[in-house]
């Protein structure tokens, strides 16, 4: 049997608290019934600084039933860094934790398929929507078109999920040691590793409330996205130095070709020639500075080199 914990970033979801907590704990109580998870599993709420009645509520839901618990941070800081506190306070209480949103837009019946995954020895699963149906044009296509930019980019996330997902204890583990501040969990946990697998669901339609997320936060996040995991940005200047110099040699050739056939060599030429060789020299020296400073970019976020995912042999085998 798994003890299951289920985190869930509340951030001023008074309209749909209660409605949530009543279907997980329902949720919870079959997969207890059928003996799947343990007694003492629990549904952890986090008020990410709500500015409502959120955190009464959670105190109330406390009260009524042991199964669920409640974390307050001091102010909000977002739903990733929500997200994380509540990873990293129960990271040692459960066998594994999934996280979830507060407006059931993901589907709770996918926790079936994640338990299951994760007794087949998967240390993350990860939830992956299977179609937009319910989402608005406007919706789908900004958030597919995230992906893709953060992607192309060179930041790894896997297409399609957002932060549901089920990790083993260990993989949390090994979050942890991803001490970085610009907090792109999304990105980061792909990099975790160890053995990982997918759930499919369908993405419903926001119950109550409104979404936390508009459109000014999801490009803010985005941005966040790639300029958290990739140097790519940097090295445009390059391609810009490069261009610069290609429109230089143009110039070169056009005023000596012209100045031999007899023509002189015009002066917008002459001059635009050598605007383009200042421009490309110093393009390519900011380019030489972005490259230190993407290494120093890497060597600040102190990510770990390697996290272990099993060993044969050694001593301390048996005491695992
Ligand atoms: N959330 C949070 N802190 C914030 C914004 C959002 O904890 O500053 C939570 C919110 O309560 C919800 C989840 O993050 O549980 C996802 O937010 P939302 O549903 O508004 O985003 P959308 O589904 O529209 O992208
Ligand atoms: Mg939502």
């Amino acid at each position: 049997m798994t003890k299951l914990y289920i985190v869930v970033p509340c951030y001023n979801e008074q309209e749909v608290l209660e409605e949530t907590a009543k279907r997980l704990r329902e949720k919870y109580e079959s997969l207890m019934a059928n003996g799947r998870i343990t007694k003492d599993s629990k549904i952890v709420f986090v008020n990410d600084g709500s500015k409502d009645n959120t955190w009464n509520l959670i105190g109330k839901l406390c009260a009524e039933n042991e199964m669920f618990g409640g974390i307050c941070l001091s102010r909000n800081r977002g739903h990733q860094n929500a997200l994380l506190a509540g990873l990293m306070t129960v990271r040692t209480y459960a066998d594994c934790v999934i996280s979830m949103d507060a407006d059931l837009q993901d589907d709770i019946n996918a926790v079936d398929g994640m338990l299951e995954k994760f007794e087949q020895g998967n240390d993350i699963v990860y939830g992956v929507r299977s179609r937009r149906a319910t989402d608005t044009f406007f919706k789908r296509f900004t958030a597919e078109g995230f992906y893709k930019l953060v992607n192309a980019m060179g930041a790894e996330v896997v297409f399609n999920h957002a932060d549901y997902r089920l990790m083993s204890a260990r993989a949390i583990e090994g979050l942890a040691q991803f001490d970085e501040v610009n907090l792109f969990l999304r990105g980061i946990i792909p990099m975790i590793g160890y053995k990982s697998d997918i759930v499919y669901y369908e993405r419903a339609e926001r119950f109550a409330g409104e979404s936390k997320y508009p459109l000014k936060k999801m490009l803010a996040f985005a941005w966040e996205g790639i300029t958290s995991f990739s140097v790519t940005p940097l090295k445009f200047t390059f391609l810009f130095s490069i261009l610069s110099f290609v429109a230089s040699f143009g110039m070169i050739v056009f005023s000596i070709v012209s100045a031999i056939l007899g023509y002189g060599a015009p002066v917008w030429a002459t001059v635009g020639l050598q605007l383009w060789l200042a421009v490309g020299i110093v393009l390519l020296a900011i380019g030489i500075l972005g490259e230190y400073l993407g290494k120093v970019y890497r060597e600040v976020k102190h990510r770990p080199s390697f996290l272990i995912s099993q060993t044969v042999g050694l001593k301390d085998d048996d005491a695992q």
